[in-house]
């Protein structure tokens, strides 16, 4: 489904995006799995694709940096030659009250998540544009969409993602390629393992699908939005949140 196209998953050593990159590579993508620092966790996701029978290579980046997220698209390209996609994954938490939130919290957050976001997609539309092909999916949040307390920083971001989202899919929607957002609800990983368990259970409770998510519940949806079968959507957001936001 996916063969032979080379797909960069941003923030892939770990999380959710260790998922996508796992899932694309079963897929038949070439996958580039991009880290922030923990090269041995990077390693360890593609040791995985390829001891499944997958193509991937590991490529260092911050993406808060624009030289980074350009240095990002240009490795990709050099190892594997063309560029079909991209997935915005990789993003950070500060959260607390807006009493105790400090200017640095927020500019990390918008920095990394949506200025992240922005710098990968920058670099990535020429290549896009040129080969009048290509796919963007976004990782949003439902916090961007309904707000949480506690999250200014994060929900701002997240919304953020949604404006670009749209924005980006009616620019370059005339050359073939789709931009769209999945926004997860509440998924099981590190960045969520310090909620204290009696706050999970209440949640569950709120839950249509009285379940949390896992990982790989996203990595099907980014999956989905990167193939041939979602090539006449664009601009749209897809909520993976067990029925937590309608
Ligand atoms: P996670 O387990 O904390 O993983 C975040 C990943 O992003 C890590 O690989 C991290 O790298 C990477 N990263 C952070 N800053 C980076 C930077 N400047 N450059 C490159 N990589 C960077 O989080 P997750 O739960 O998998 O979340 C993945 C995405 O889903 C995020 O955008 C998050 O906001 C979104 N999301 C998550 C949930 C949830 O419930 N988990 C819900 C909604 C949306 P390091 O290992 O170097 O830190």
């Amino acid at each position: 489904m996916l063969k032979d196209k080379t797909i960069i998953v941003t923030g892939a050593n770990r999380g959710i995006g260790k998922a996508i990159a796992i899932k694309l590579g079963a897929l038949g993508a070439n996958v580039i799995v991009n880290y922030r620092g923990n090269e041995v966790e990077a390693a360890e996701v593609v040791s995985e694709i390829v001891n499944a029978g997958g193509k991937a290579e590991k490529v260092k980046a911050d993406v808060s940096k624009y030289a980074d997220a350009e240095f990002l698209i240009n490795e990709a390209k050099n190892i594997f030659g063309e560029v079909y996609g991209l997935v915005n994954n990789a993003g950070i938490t500060r959260d607390t009250l807006i009493l105790r939130m400090k200017e640095e919290d927020f500019d990390a957050v918008i920095e990394t998540n949506l200025k992240g976001a922005f710098n990968c997609s920058k670099a990535i539309t020429p290549v896009l544009l040129k080969a009048r092909a290509g796919r963007i999916v976004n990782i949003s949040s439902v916090v961007g969409i309904a707000g949480n307390a506690g999250q200014v920083n994060y929900a701002a971001s997240k919304a953020g993602i949604i404006g670009m989202t749209k924005s980006l899919a009616k620019e370059i929607g005339p050359r073939g390629i789709t931009v769209n957002a999945v926004a997860p609800g509440f998924i099981e990983t590190d960045m969520t393992k310090d909620l204290k368990d009696n706050i999970k259970e209440e949640m569950i409770k709120t839950l249509p699908l009285k379940k949390l998510g896992q990982a790989e519940d996203v990595a099907n949806a980014v999956a989905f939005l990167l193939s041939d079968e979602s090539s006449y959507i664009t601009g749209q957001v897809l909520n993976v949140d067990g029925g937590m936001v309608m």
